[in-house]
C-alpha cells in the first residue's frame, strides 16, 4: 500500500457508484458491493424478477427476545447476500425507539439499550458468519427522521454512554462488526461524519474498532473535517467531497498521508473479512467469496445462486410466530380450536392487504406474500367457514391492483409492460413486470432515463375490473404523471420535489382521477412518467387502481359478518408506506375508521380477536372491550401462515413487548421529535421508554416486556452471586420457573436492576429500574427449568462525566425477576462496595 500513489489511495475512499467500492489490482483488492438491510437483502436493484426474502421487521425481532433465532435469521440473510454477490449488508439498525412516532422505529430492535445490544450482537454474528460484513447503523443519535439530514441532537455524555452508545459498543467489542455507518445528523454541535471525538476517540480509540466507518448515503459533506475526524469511506460515488479535493489537501499538508493510509488499511481489513482481497500479484482466488462465487454472485460453474432464505420458508414462518405478542386473552379466546370454530369472520383492511414491511431503504421485493385471508381459509378448509370482509379502507396512496387483475397488453400474461423512451420518444427498451410499483437506485435504468435527463417511463396494463362503477386511478412519482384509461386522460399533473431524497420513493406526490368501469370489461390503462429535473434520490413510480369504496356499506357488512360468526378476527394496522424512513408519523391513532370498526365488531361478537399489523405502537382505545389482542408487527412475507399457526394454536405466540404501549399519546416520555431551530434536545435523559413511564408513575396500556403466550408460569426461586461486583465482576443469577399451564411453552425471564441513587450526578433522573439480562425457558406442562442469567457489571455502573470514566457505585441494588417490567415475581438484594 505504501507504494500506491496518493491519488489511487484516495480513489478507494469514495464509492465507485451507488453500491460499489473501487478495487485496486496492485493491492489484490476487488470492488466490494453493498446492499441495504436489515429486514431482507434487496441487492443492488429492487426488482420483482430478483426477489429477496422478507423477514420480520426488526421491532418484531426485538419482540422475540431470542438471540439465537436472530442469529439464525441473520445467518440466512448473510447466505442470501452471498448468493446475490453482496459483500456488505447495511444492517442492523441499532438506534433506539426513543419515540413511538419514529418513522424508522420498525427498523430498530427496542426502546431498551440492553435488549437492543444483545440482539444486535447476535444479528452481526449471524450475518458475518456467512462471510459478509455488517455495516451497523446509524452512529449515533438518528432515533427519529424529522430533519434527519441536519438536526443537532443534544445528548448529555452520560446519556450517550448509558443508553444510545450501548448497542454500538457491544457490536464493536463483542461481535467485531466490519463497518459502522456514520449518521446524517449532528450530535452536540458536530456532524456525525465529522465527529472526531465519537469516531476517533470513542469508537476507534476506547472501543478498539479496527474496521471502516462508512458515511450514510451522501452524509459526508466536507473534505478535511470528515477525513480528519475518522470517516473512512464516503458513499455513494463516484462524486463526493473527497476525490481531487482530498488529494489536494494531502499535497497541501492539511491532511497527513498516514490518515489516508489508515483509512485504506481499514478498508483492506474489511475486504479480507469478506473475501475481496487476494495476493497482489493476482495469484489465488481473486475476488471470490468463501463459497467460490464471484463479485456478481455467479458461481464458477455458471449455476444460478441458490436463495437460502427462500429455500427455508419455515424459518420465516417460525420467526414471525415467535415475534407475535399476545397482549390480552380473556376466557382463552385464542387459540381457536379448528374443530369447534364453526364460522370465523375475518375482518379488517389488513386481512387481505397486510403490510409486511416498512418503507425506505429496508424494503425488498418478496417472491410472494402469505395474506391472513388466504392462509386462514386454507388452514380451516373443510373444518370451518371463513368469511372475509375488509370493514373499512385505509389507504392513502391508491393501492396497486392484485396481479390477477392486470395483464401485459403485449403478451397477455398477468402483470404489466414497462417501456423506456428517450427524450425524443424513441423506444429504448421494454420489459414485462409483475408489479405496478417500481424503484431504481442507480442501477437498472437505460441511459437517458433519470432525474432531468428527459427520457420517460411508461406502464401499460390491461385492467380487468371485478365490479362495475367508479374506480380510482392514481400515479405516484416525482415529476410529470399522466394516466389515460381507454385513451382518455384520467389523471394528470406535476408533483413536487420532496425535502428528503428518500421520499422520492417512500412518499412521492400522487395524481388521481375517477373513471367508470364495467365488471369483466378490460380497460386499457397507460401511465406516462417524466422524472423531475430537480430531484435526487431513488427514482420510483407506481400505478394504482381500486374500486371506489363505500365505507358505510363496508362497516355494515363487517358487523353483519361478525354477528353471524362464532369468532371474529379483526386485522387492523398500518397502511402501506405509513411507517417509513424519511419522516416520522404524526399520530399513534390507527388510520381511517379502524377504531370504529373494532368497536362495532366487538359490540356484535363477544369473541373478538384483534390482530394489530403495525411495526410500532398504536393506540388501542378498545383494548379492554375485546376478547384478545395479538400484536403481529410488520412480520415479513410469511405473515398469513404464521398468523394461522398462532390463531389455531399450532404454535405459541412467542413474543414479549420490546417497546411500551401507551394508553394516551401524552403518556409517552418522548412523543414528537421535532427539532427546534435545528436542535433536538434529548431532555428526558436516561428516562427513555419504560424508564420514563416508571419515573413519572404512569401506567402503560401494556408494559415493556409483557406478553402472555398460551401457558402460565410460576417463578419459584431466585438467588444471586454478587461476590465480585465491587471489583467490577458480573453478577450471576439462578432462577427457577415452572410451566403451570396445560400446554408446552417458552417463557422469557427478565431481570431488572433497581439501584441506589448515585448522587454524584443530580442532573440526570435515575431510572427506577433497568433491564439487566434476560433468558428463556422452554418447558412441558408441570416441568420446571433452572436458568442462569448474567447481569453485566456495566448495568450497575454509571458514567461519570467529570472523570470521563465508568464508576461502580456502592450500595444496595434490588434485582427483580419476572414476566415484564411491571410484573416482577421474585426479588433479591445485592450489595456492591
Ligand atoms: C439510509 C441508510 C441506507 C442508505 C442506503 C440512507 O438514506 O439512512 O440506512 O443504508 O440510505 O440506502
Amino acid at each position: 500500500m505504501a507504494a500506491l500513489p496518493v491519488e489511487e489511495k484516495v480513489r478507494l475512499l469514495t464509492g465507485a457508484d451507488s453500491w460499489r467500492t473501487y478495487g485496486a489490482a496492485a493491492l489484490g483488492l476487488r470492488p466490494m458491493i453493498m446492499s441495504d438491510g436489515p429486514a431482507g437483502v434487496r441487492g443492488v436493484t429492487k426488482d420483482d424478477r430478483n426477489p429477496s426474502a422478507s423477514i420480520p421487521c426488526p421491532s418484531a425481532l426485538g419482540a422475540t427476545w431470542d438471540s439465537e433465532l436472530v442469529r439464525e435469521l441473520a445467518a440466512a440473510l448473510g447466505a442470501e447476500a452471498r448468493g446475490k454477490g453482496i459483500d456488505i449488508v447495511l444492517a442492523p439498525t441499532i438506534n433506539l425507539m426513543r419515540t413511538p412516532l419514529g418513522g424508522r422505529g420498525f427498523e430498530c430492535f427496542s426502546e431498551d439499550p440492553v435488549l437492543s445490544a444483545r440482539l444486535a450482537v447476535s444479528y452481526v454474528r449471524g450475518l458475518q458468519s456467512a462471510g459478509v460484513g455488517a455495516a451497523v447503523k446509524h452512529y449515533v443519535g438518528n432515533d427519529s427522521e424529522t430533519q434527519r439530514w441536519t438536526y443537532d441532537a443534544q445528548i448529555a455524555e452520560r446519556v450517550l454512554r448509558e443508553v444510545y452508545l450501548v448497542p454500538f459498543e457491544a457490536c464493536v467489542r463483542e461481535a467485531r462488526a466490519a463497518m459502522i455507518m456514520a449518521a446524517y445528523n449532528a450530535v452536540n454541535g458536530s456532524r456525525m461524519t465529522e465527529h472526531a471525538r465519537l469516531l476517533q476517540d470513542v469508537l476507534k480509540g476506547e472501543w478498539g474498532f479496527t474496521g471502516a466507518v462508512v458515511s450514510d448515503w451522501d452524509a459526508a459533506r466536507s473534505t478535511v473535517p470528515a477525513a480528519e475526524a475518522g470517516l473512512d469511506l464516503a458513499m455513494p460515488g463516484p462524486d463526493g467531497p473527497w476525490g481531487d479535493a482530498l488529494v489536494q489537501a494531502v499535497r497541501d499538508g492539511a491532511v497527513a498521508e498516514e490518515v489516508i493510509d489508515d483509512k485504506v488499511l481499514r478498508l483492506l481489513r474489511v475486504a479480507r473479512q469478506v473475501g475481496a482481497l487476494s495476493a497482489p500479484d493476482g495469484s489465488g482466488p481473486h475476488g471470490s467469496g468463501p463459497d467460490g462465487s464471484s463479485a456478481d454472485g455467479s458461481r464458477p460453474d455458471g449455476s444460478a445462486p441458490a436463495d437460502p432464505v427462500l429455500a427455508h420458508p419455515r424459518l420465516l414462518r417460525r420467526a414471525a410466530a415467535a415475534s407475535f405478542v399476545l397482549l390480552r386473552n380473556e376466557q382463552a379466546a385464542v387459540p381457536i380450536d379448528p374443530a369447534a370454530a364453526g364460522h370465523v369472520a375475518l375482518i379488517g383492511p389488513n386481512a387481505t392487504h397486510p403490510v409486511i414491511q416498512g418503507g425506505g431503504s429496508a424494503e425488498v421485493s418478496p417472491a410472494g406474500i402469505s395474506t391472513p385471508a388466504d392462509a386462514l381459509r386454507e388452514a380451516l378448509a373443510g373444518q370451518a367457514a371463513v368469511t372475509v370482509t375488509p370493514g373499512c379502507q385505509t389507504w392513502e396512496t391508491v393501492p396497486q391492483p392484485p396481479s390477477r387483475m392486470v395483464r401485459d397488453p403485449a403478451t397477455g400474461e398477468p402483470g404489466v409492460r414497462l417501456e423506456f423512451r428517450s427524450a425524443d420518444g424513441a423506444l429504448l427498451s421494454d420489459e414485462h413486470r409483475n408489479s405496478t410499483v417500481f424503484a431504481w437506485w442507480g442501477d437498472g435504468l437505460p441511459a437517458g432515463i433519470g432525474w432531468g435527463e428527459g427520457g420517460t417511463i411508461s406502464v401499460l396494463a390491461s385492467y380487468l375490473p371485478d365490479t362495475s362503477g367508479p374506480h380510482v386511478v392514481g400515479a405516484a412519482g416525482v415529476g410529470r404523471l399522466t394516466v389515460t384509461v381507454d385513451g382518455r386522460v384520467a389523471a394528470d399533473g406535476e408533483t413536487p420535489v420532496p425535502e428528503d431524497p428518500v421520499e422520492t420513493m417512500t412518499r412521492p406526490g400522487e395524481v388521481t382521477g375517477v373513471v367508470q368501469l364495467t365488471q369483466g370489461q378490460p380497460a386499457q390503462v397507460r401511465l406516462d412518467y417524466l422524472p423531475s429535473a430537480g430531484a435526487e434520490g431513488p427514482l420510483a413510480v407506481r400505478l394504482g387502481i381500486v374500486a371506489f369504496p363505500d365505507e358505510e356499506a363496508m362497516l355494515d357488512d363487517a358487523v353483519l359478518a361478525a354477528a353471524a360468526a362464532d369468532v371474529a378476527v379483526v386485522v387492523v394496522g398500518s397502511t402501506e408506506g405509513m411507517e417509513s424512513e424519511g419522516f416520522d408519523r404524526e399520530t399513534l391513532r390507527l388510520p381511517g375508521r379502524q377504531d370504529e370498526l373494532v368497536e362495532r365488531v366487538c359490540a356484535a361478537n363477544a369473541r373478538t380477536v384483534v390482530v394489530v399489523n403495525s411495526g410500532m405502537p398504536v393506540l388501542m382505545p378498545w383494548a379492554s372491550r375485546v376478547a384478545a389482542v395479538l400484536y403481529a408487527w410488520l412480520p415479513g412475507q410469511a405473515m398469513g401462515e404464521a398468523l394461522a399457526d398462532v390463531l389455531l394454536g399450532r404454535v405459541e405466540p412467542g413474543g414479549r413487548l420490546p417497546v411500551t404501549m401507551p394508553v394516551h399519546e401524552a403518556d409517552c416520555p418522548v412523543l414528537y421529535a421535532v427539532p427546534q431551530h435545528g436542535r433536538l434536545s434529548y431532555d428526558e435523559g436516561l428516562l427513555v421508554g419504560y424508564r420514563g413511564y416508571d419515573a413519572a408513575g404512569t401506567t402503560p396500556l401494556f408494559p415493556f416486556g409483557h406478553g402472555l403466550g398460551y401457558t402460565s408460569w410460576s417463578y419459584e426461586s431466585l438467588s444471586a452471586d454478587c461476590a465480585g461486583l465491587a471489583a467490577g465482576a458480573d453478577v450471576s443469577l439462578e432462577v427457577t420457573v415452572r410451566n403451570t399451564g396445560l400446554r408446552p411453552g417458552r417463557e422469557v425471564v427478565q431481570a431488572y436492576v433497581a439501584g441506589p441513587d448515585q448522587g454524584h450526578d443530580q442532573r440526570h433522573g435515575r431510572p427506577v429500574r433497568v433491564l439487566g439480562a434476560f433468558g428463556s425457558a422452554s418447558a412441558a406442562p408441570g416441568e420446571s427449568v433452572r436458568l442462569t442469567l448474567t447481569l453485566p457489571a456495566r448495568v450497575f455502573a454509571s458514567y461519570d462525566e467529570q472523570a470521563g470514566s465508568w464508576v461502580q457505585p456502592s450500595g444496595q441494588f434490588i434485582i427483580g425477576v419476572g414476566r415484564s417490567s411491571r410484573d416482577l415475581r421474585l426479588s433479591t438484594t445485592v450489595t456492591s462496595g
